[in-house]
């Protein structure tokens, strides 16, 4: 884990979100969850150490910051968007296997120590917030603020979660940093607002949905990302391509690499993008 500030703590090195954990002077504020059940028990651990856990703030619906939610029942409230259970437990179906398989699946492959902590699928608990808003929410836990804002784009429940005291922003998959960016659940125009309302916001450190913590200069890149993708199949329209033959002709899968333990996503993330990014553009036109 890396300590990001006094209090911050992130976890950037695993498959999946980065987790984070806030410690107040009334206990701790868990952001996303990870990915790998030994992970996970280590960060809970850690946080116990040093009081009790009392809330847990879900970025957004994707598996890979909610799949650890089920060790968090009983513990302390999950607070997140309103949208948040409409999409929540729910995984591409093109992935063809239930929410669960693929979950132990990940396990058994990256997290083998983790998979003897894994409930059998009927006492696994879908653990979605118990306290959600629509637009803003303050949240005040000791001597901490945590400003929650609805930031839609990267999907229609994604939050930012600023920490003025700590100076920090917590945004989910609303950036991507150094790494691809996956466009498949993706509203564009809204991800772009979304973009200029964390650039307005006072902060030296960013928390990624993925990658590195990096600052405000990844919101530039992330822009920069998103206009290539559009762009290039706007080209690929332009000279009269089919969307197959757009899927056919564009990647950027030599810019970045996935995220870490997904890089067998990588053929996935570039075929979806360009159709997205396709029905975006025919859209607009
Ligand atoms: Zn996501």
């Amino acid at each position: 884990m890396q300590q990001l500030t006094k209090n911050v703590f992130t976890e950037t090195k695993i498959r999946g979100c980065n987790p984070s954990i806030v410690f107040t002077s009334e206990g701790s504020v868990f952001i996303d969850t990870a990915q790998w059940i030994t992970t996970l028990l280590e960060m809970r651990k850690f946080a116990h150490e040093k009081g009790p856990i009392r809330y847990l703030i879900n970025t957004e619906p994707h598996i890979d910051h909610i799949f650890g939610n089920h060790w968090f029942a009983g513990e302390c409230p999950v607070i997140g968007h309103e949208n948040l259970s409409k999409s929540f437990w729910k995984i591409p179906p093109a992935f063809n296997q239930t929410t669960y398989d693929y979950s132990v699946d990940i396990i058994k492959r990256q997290d083998p120590e983790g998979l003897k902590d894994m409930p059998s699928e009927k006492d696994y608990i879908v653990n979605t917030p118990q306290i959600t808003f629509s637009d803003r929410m303050t949240l005040k836990v000791g001597d901490h603020t945590f400003c929650l804002y609805y930031a839609p784009g990267h999907s229609d429940a994604n939050i930012i979660i600023h920490v003025p005291e700590e100076r920090t922003a917590f945004v989910g998959d609303t950036i991507f940093n150094d790494c691809q960016i996956w466009l498949h659940s993706v509203m564009p125009d809204e991800l772009f607002k979304t973009l200029d309302f964390l650039a307005g916001l006072d902060v030296d450190y960013i928390v990624p949905g993925h990658g590195p913590v990096c600052d405000k200069s990844a919101i530039y890149e992330n822009k920069k990302f998103l206009y290539d993708w559009y762009g290039a199949v706007a080209d690929g329209i332009a000279k009269g391509w089919t969307k197959e033959e757009c899927v056919k002709n564009i990647s950027f899968a030599d810019r970045c690499p996935v995220d870490i333990g997904q890089a067998d996503a990588m053929e996935y993330i570039q075929e979806h993008n360009v159709m997205m990014a396709y029905d975006y553009v025919m859209n607009k036109m």
